[in-house]
């Protein structure tokens, strides 16, 4: 069930969090009573965060004429948007006409609302993919380089993944960062913040932030036009990710540790903003357990190209299923974790900076590699024999088109698994995305526990709510944070 929450379960989980420590300087030191007599910087809009959402939101309110800067806790900018493997979904005739695929944006819609279980906002699920493909062209006219075939992106559930050129993220973080460097965006990094400052308590226009820099120095930022929140999630944040779901406390995380920790989410809660769906927690394939530091595997991102075995060597899950279902189906083994396998078709199919992390996980036991499958399966610990059978009822599925046990679709049934080398990947469930957050309506404006617009506040990309209901479908994360990101900008710039 979507949990709307009301005051008393926030409070809990910031006491919660608090108490391991890792939000307690989150709580007020600026007096909320107070308008503070001086401000040390001030400028028109503040963007909190410097990831896909934070640098498209300074961008938009840069070109929307507002004087704009960014503050960012780390001292290099991208955040986790910097190391995401960088699919977006959009509708995109160009592209998919001649590849064959049919494809509306009524049916993206249709499909992300059923993909969360019909828990997201409809209206911000329509901008969402309504406005996909004219902010991938914004995003292309500032120099992003997306490849000209689309593709469907493990958890996409249908192919409308674009895919950047060369540098996966990085790519988006680039273009976007050299295009606010020319419109001089400001950014003030290793400085975090702590505490938005309202009129009153729970009240009024938002006037700015209080934030902390590197040296422990307290600083007032005033933001004349308004804030934007662009922090990222809490997948690094082991007690608010476990607050509904105790599995989730010892799992690894593919996100950078020091990013998605959801301090300014309950800042957000703490003046005032709703808060919504934050038991909804999305896992991916990552680090085995007890590897956080290991080389995280991507074999998985080519859904047509893999299987996922356990370790008696058989299939488990369709491996195209939601991500949710292939969550709780490798949570459900003995051991936690799986395999995925390709052949070397599959190998070369995935991008190259999966290929670069599957030979770089060979050194730190995160990846197997071998001539034939026999020679895998024994490093790998699992009866050769049982894992030819496995290998050859799945061919025999290609075959027929039809995955009798486990319902892999058709259109994921194309290619066998035929010749080495073969690769397998080390794969167990890491917190991934955290669905939840920061309410907001069509214009990125923040809702309050009341229902009504917070003055000067917006946020977005997943640092928000609302957009990808229970599960998110693969790739329109990329696609959130840039569209939410551009409107949040606009918004702030005019006034809206
Ligand atoms: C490995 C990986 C692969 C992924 N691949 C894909 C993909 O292919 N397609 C897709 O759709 N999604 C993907 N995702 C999800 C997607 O990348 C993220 O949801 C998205 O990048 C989040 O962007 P953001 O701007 O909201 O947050 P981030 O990019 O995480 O940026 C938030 C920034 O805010 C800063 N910050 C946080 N707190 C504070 C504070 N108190 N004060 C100041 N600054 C603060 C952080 O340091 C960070 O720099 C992937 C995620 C990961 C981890």
């Amino acid at each position: 069930m979507q949990n709307n929450h009301s005051r008393r379960s926030v409070l809990k989980g910031l006491a919660a969090a608090s108490a391991a420590g890792a939000l307690a300087p989150a709580m007020a030191a600026v007096d909320p009573c107070k308008i503070p007599a001086k401000w040390d910087v001030t400028t028109e809009v503040l963007v909190i965060g410097s990831g896909g959402a934070g640098l498209a939101s300074a961008v938009s309110a840069a070109q929307g004429g507002a004087k704009v800067t960014v503050m960012e806790k780390l001292g290099f900018v991208g955040g986790n948007t910097m190391l995401c493997s960088g699919y977006y979904n959009c509708v995109d005739p160009n592209r998919q006409k001649p590849q064959g695929i049919k494809d509306s944006v009524e049916l993206h819609v249709q499909q992300t609302l059923a993909a969360g279980d019909y828990r997201a906002d409809p209206k911000l699920v329509e901008t969402l993919c309504s406005k996909g493909l004219e902010t991938l062209q914004w995003l292309e006219g500032l120099g992003m380089k997306i490849q000209p075939k689309v593709t469907q992106v493990y958890g996409a559930l249908y192919p409308r993944s674009h895919l950047a050129t060369e540098s996966k993220g990085a790519g988006y973080v680039k273009a976007l960062k050299t295009k606010a460097d020319e419109l001089g965006v400001k950014f003030l990094m290793s400085t975090k913040m702590k505490t938005i400052v309202r009129e009153k308590p729970q009240a009024g226009r938002v006037l700015g932030v209080e934030a902390v820099t590197s040296d422990g120095k307290t600083i007032l930022v005033r933001a004349t036009k308004g804030v934007i929140l662009a922090a990222g999630g809490y997948a690094a944040n082991p007690e608010l990710r476990s607050l509904y779901d105790p599995r989730l406390r010892t799992l690894t995380t593919t996100n950078n540790t020091a990013c998605s920790t959801g301090e300014v989410m309950l800042a957000a809660n703490a003046a005032g903003a709703m808060l919504i769906g934050t038991d909804y927690i999305q896992c991916n394939p990552g680090p085995a357990p007890g590897h956080q530091n290991g080389v995280r595997q991507s074999l998985h991102l080519e859904v047509e190209k893999y299987i996922y075995v356990d370790q008696r060597g058989q299939r488990f899950v369709a491996e195209d299923a939601r991500r949710d279902v292939v969550r709780d189906a490798v949570l459900a083994l003995p051991e936690k974790y799986g395999y995925v396998i390709v052949d070397a078709d599959g190998f070369k199919a995935n991008p190259p900076a999966a290929q670069r992390d599957a030979k770089r996980g060979l050194e730190t036991g995160d990846s197997f590699t071998a001539e034939t499958l026999a020679e895998l399966a024994k490093k790998i610990k699992i009866d050769p024999k049982a894992l030819q059978k496995t290998i050859d009822e799945f061919n025999a599925c290609v075959d027929k088109k039809s995955d009798p046990k486990f319902g892999r679709k058709p259109a994921m049934l194309t290619s066998k698994l035929l010749k080495g080398p073969w690769w397998a990947a080390y794969s167990a469930m890491a917190v991934h995305h955290t669905m939840g957050g920061v309410r907001i309506d069509t214009q990125a404006r923040v809702i309050d526990l009341a229902g009504k617009v917070i003055p000067g506040l917006y946020a977005a990309g997943e640092v928000t709510g609302g957009i990808h209901g229970s599960n998110r479908v693969g790739g329109n994360a990329v696609l959130d944070i840039h569209v939410f990101g551009r409107i949040a900008g606009k918004s702030a710039a005019t006034g809206a």
